[in-house]
């Protein structure tokens, strides 16, 4: 089935239509994975359509920039002003928002001194892990694949070589008929998913890995986090060992894309009553509550388009 795109997307400071926004095929990122990007939603709310934490993302697009030398000729309300137009141009209000800045045509080594470009591309999206998801939860596996070691691939730079990795586990997962994968860390403990943040309930308290567990620190991992502390959960970052996917009593992944999705099983084995826990619908009617009003935004997360 051809996919069907938006109409228009910005590239390099400009509005252009979607089909016209090419690359070299020289460039360096398509070569040595050298771009950085960020991924973002944007809701309807009672107060019109809103990006969820765009200075957060936009933020966290410098930071992984900072860390590879990848210096953007544009500043963060340049950037959000981007974001803002691409939805408003192809008339989108529940979207994904894709800004990528990555290293261009500038020569053919490693340190080529090289310009960087940037783009911004919107489209609608539903549930990330399927239709449904959300409600009836996912079957997930740990994957063969682990990710990086400390000190090789940095997993708090949302790089596009990063992907590889994520490639691999999502792509193993699909194949063996799962929903979505799981990896371990290089020390053989629990890391998070393809794309996704993971949380584990027991008694009552979440349990998530640690940013030293070759994690993506998760926007919506914060957001879950401060949720529930100020709902009184008691959150707790932790290494764990790979058995605790067994022995929760609830799991859940998230990220911008996957939001809040439930798992109902892994590696075959229920997770509580195999269904989506009491904890995890609470989690995400905290978490939607706040595109549908009834969770209060007190801490200025959504930014309106218009
Ligand atoms: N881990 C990885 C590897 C990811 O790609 C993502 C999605 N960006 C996440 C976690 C979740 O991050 P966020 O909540 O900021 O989208």
């Amino acid at each position: 089935m051809a996919a069907t795109y938006p109409e228009f997307i910005w590239q390099n400071g400009k509005i252009k239509p979607w089909t016209e926004a090419t690359v070299h095929v020289m460039a360096h990122a398509l070569h040595y994975g050298s771009s950085v990007f960020e991924g973002i939603r944007s809701y309807e709310t009672p107060k019109g359509p809103a990006i969820f934490r765009l200075s957060d993302h936009l933020k966290r697009l410098y930071m992984s920039a900072k860390i590879y030398d990848i210096v953007i000729p544009y500043t963060i309300d340049e950037l959000a002003a981007a974001c803002r137009e691409v939805i408003l141009r192809n008339k989108l209000t529940k979207a994904y928002l894709r800004p990528v800045a990555f290293r261009g045509l500038g020569g053919f080594g490693l340190s080529a001194e090289t310009p960087t470009e940037v783009a911004v591309a919107t489209w609608e999206m539903g549930p990330y892990l399927g239709p449904g998801v959300l409600e009836a939860g996912i079957d997930a596996c740990v994957s063969s694949w682990q990710r990086m070691a400390p000190n090789t691939i940095p997993t708090g730079a949302k790089a596009g070589g990063n992907y590889l990795s994520g490639q691999l586990i999502a792509r193993e997962a699909r194949r063996l008929g799962f929903g979505e994968g799981i990896a371990l860390a290089s020390t053989g403990l629990l890391s998070e998913g393809a794309g996704e943040n993971l949380f584990l309930v027991f008694d009552g308290q979440l349990h998530t890995t640690p940013a030293s567990a070759a994690i993506l620190n998760g926007i919506t991992r914060h957001t879950l986090i401060t949720l529930a502390r100020e709902n009184g959960i008691e959150v707790i970052e932790r290494d764990m060992p790979r058995e605790y996917l067994y022995l929760a009593d609830e799991i859940f992944m998230c990220g911008t894309a996957a939001e809040v999705t439930p798992i109902r099983s892994v590696d075959g084995k229920p997770v509580g009553e195999g269904k989506a826990g009491p904890l995890t619908r609470r989690m995400q009617q905290w978490f939607f509550g706040l595109f549908d009003g009834k969770t209060e935004d007190r801490w200025n997360w959504l930014d309106p388009v218009g």
